[in-house]
Parts: structure tokens; C-alpha cells; sequence
């Protein structure tokens, strides 16, 4: 069979579910390539969307394919007065031997070279208003994998569980990763909340490329767990916590600046994330700008000023 792939959201980071479809015909003898002409024929098309229609548009199905098939989380996601509705029923998940497949990471070599991408862990019990993974994978964090299957002696590791802190396997998941010797991005972040002296130490131990956090909810007081979690994590590297603010999403702008602010004095790098970037107000978009850029953040400290420098 010839199986053609599209990434609809354009190359912009690996699709998960592409690798896996790859390596699953690729071991059946399929011949799996890019689609790239409406002249040549296709057995299957898959279509693969991660991002909404906002920000990443559908495209025209290929016309000389026998089977058409389109899935990923962009396809399920609606906007409804401004705020994105995720529909369970609009998704399609993968067959339970594709999902457990190691990903073909050939697909994407500029991004995967000597880097295995993959999840643990799947689902989330705090259900975040803004976030689609509750609805998408269920609110619990469960373990859906060990780590070999999807590394093999990669020097990085990009995981991108939703929170792996939640899951009540995470201290052997955690040990997996320790003991892999890899380079681990945990790239969808980690629950401070869920945070504890033991997690901390081990993520001292760990190589770790880049730690990320979320402080998205400006009624939640997390600076405790911050500032507990920065007095114990002993490696003292530049630029290794990073802190996502959620903006634009029931906060003010006060609100933004004392999370900003409270996470600089505690030696967190705060980066702004604006929801609905589009309708945004230009406060917040400046907000994103002043703080998001560290030549600006660092030399002009107090947002007001930068605010009046703009005019
Ligand atoms: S904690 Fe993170 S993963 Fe869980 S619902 Fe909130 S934003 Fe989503």
C-alpha cells in the first residue's frame, strides 16, 4: 500500500500520531511518504491536525486517495464566544497497537534528531477551564507507557505529559527517566502544586534541559510551593525554570504583574502565554512582549515604565 501523511499544522513541531501511523505501515511493508501531488496515487491519506482552526487551518482533502482519514485534537476543537470547546466525539483516537508503537522519528529530523518524544502518563484531574485535556484524556493522570517504549538510547527526551506529578506511578515513571542518563524537557510542565522534597531532589539528580511550570490561575497563592520547591532543587543552572502566566483569561492586569513579579524575586523566568493572542488587549499584548524578552525584561524591571516608553 502507499499511505501518503499530511501535517496540516505545517512542520512546526513532530506529530506524535503521524510517527506512530509511519512506523506501524512502515513494519507492514507499506511504503509511507509525505504527500505532496494530487498526480500521484494513494492508497490512505492521513490528515493530522493538533492546533485550532485559529491557528492552524484545515486544508483541502488530497483528491486522488482511496481513504481519507483526518484526526488529531485541531479537528475537535470549536470556538464558541471566544473561548475554545473541545468535542470527544469530533476526535479519533489510535488503535491500542499503533499507539504503542515506537514513533518513526525519521519524519522530522530537524526536530528529532538524537530526541525521543513521547508520553507516560495521560490525563489530568484539575480541568482547567482553558485546557482541553481533561475532555481529551480523562480527568486522571494515568500511566500509558514505560519509557523504552518509545527511547531507545536518544540523548534527549522531550516528554510531554500533561502531569505526570498527578499520576500515582510517577515515582517509578520519574526513576525510568533518572535512569535513562538522558537530557528530559518535560515540556507540557510540572504541577508545582504536587511538588514534594523527594520529586525535587531526584529532579536535582536528573539532567534536566529546561524545567517548566504553569501559574495560570491568579486566585491560586502558589508562591509557597515556588519558593519551597527553588530552596530545595540544588542545581543552579541559568535560564532552567521556566514559569508559563496565563493571561487574557479571567485575570487583570494587576493580577499578571504580581505573578510576573513574585516569580522573578523567587528566580523563576516568568513567560507569558496570552489566550486568544488575536483579540487580546494591547496591555497584555505589551505585558507579553516586556516579559518574554530578556534583554527588555532585564533592563527595564517594572512593566509601567516600559508601558509609558511605548506610548
Ligand atoms: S493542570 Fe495543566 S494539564 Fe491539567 S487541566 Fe490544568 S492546564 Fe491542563
Amino acid at each position: 500500500m502507499k499511505i501518503g501523511l499530511i501535517d496540516v499544522d505545517g512542520h512546526r513541531y513532530p506529530n506524535l500520531a503521524l510517527m506512530k501511523l509511519s512506523a506501524w505501515h512502515k513494519a507492514k511493508g507499506d511504503t509511507v511518504e509525505w504527500w505532496w501531488s494530487d498526480f500521484f496515487h494513494y492508497d490512505t491519506v492521513y490528515m493530522a491536525k493538533v492546533f485550532s482552526e485559529e491557528y492552524s487551518p484545515d486544508r483541502p482533502e488530497p483528491l486522488n486517495a482511496d481513504r481519507v482519514i483526518k484526526g488529531g485534537t485541531g479537528y475537535a476543537i470549536s470556538l464558541e464566544n471566544g473561548r475554545e470547546r473541545y468535542c470527544k466525539a469530533m476526535d479519533k483516537e489510535l488503535p491500542e497497537d499503533v499507539e504503542h508503537i515506537q514513533p518513526d522519528y525519521s519524519l522530522y529530523p530537524e526536530f528529532t534528531e538524537n530526541t525521543a518524544y513521547g508520553f507516560l502518563t495521560r490525563g489530568c484531574q484539575r480541568g482547567c477551564a482553558f485546557c482541553h485535556v481533561g475532555g481529551k484524556e480523562g480527568r486522571k493522570s494515568r500511566k500509558v507507557a514505560d519509557l523504552a517504549e518509545f527511547w531507545s538510547g536518544e540523548k534527549n527526551i522531550t516528554l510531554m505529559d500533561p502531569n505526570i506529578l498527578a499520576c500515582p506511578d510517577r515515582w517509578e515513571l520519574l526513576k525510568q527517566l533518572a535512569a535513562s542518563g538522558a537530557y528530559v524537557d518535560f515540556n507540557q510542565g510540572l504541577d508545582i502544586r504536587l511538588m514534594d522534597n523527594d520529586v525535587a531532589d531526584l529532579l536535582s539528580s536528573m539532567r534536566v534541559k529546561c524545567l517548566h511550570f504553569a501559574w495560570d490561575n491568579p486566585s491560586e497563592d502558589l508562591e509557597r510551593d515556588f519558593q519551597r520547591f527553588a530552596e530545595r532543587y540544588s542545581r543552579k543552572d541559568h535560564r532552567v525554570k521556566v514559569v508559563y502566566v496565563l493571561t487574557n483569561f479571567n485575570s487583570t492586569t494587576e493580577e499578571d504583574l504580581h505573578r510576573i513579579y513574585t516569580l522573578r524575586g523567587l528566580g523563576y523566568d516568568p513567560y507569558v502565554m496570552v489566550y486568544d493572542k488575536e483579540h487580546a488587549p494591547r496591555e497584555t499584548r505589551l505585558l507579553q512582549r516586556w516579559c518574554n524578552n530578556r534583554i527588555i525584561f532585564n533592563t527595564v524591571p517594572d512593566f509601567r515604565d516600559y508601558d509609558c516608553k511605548m506610548g
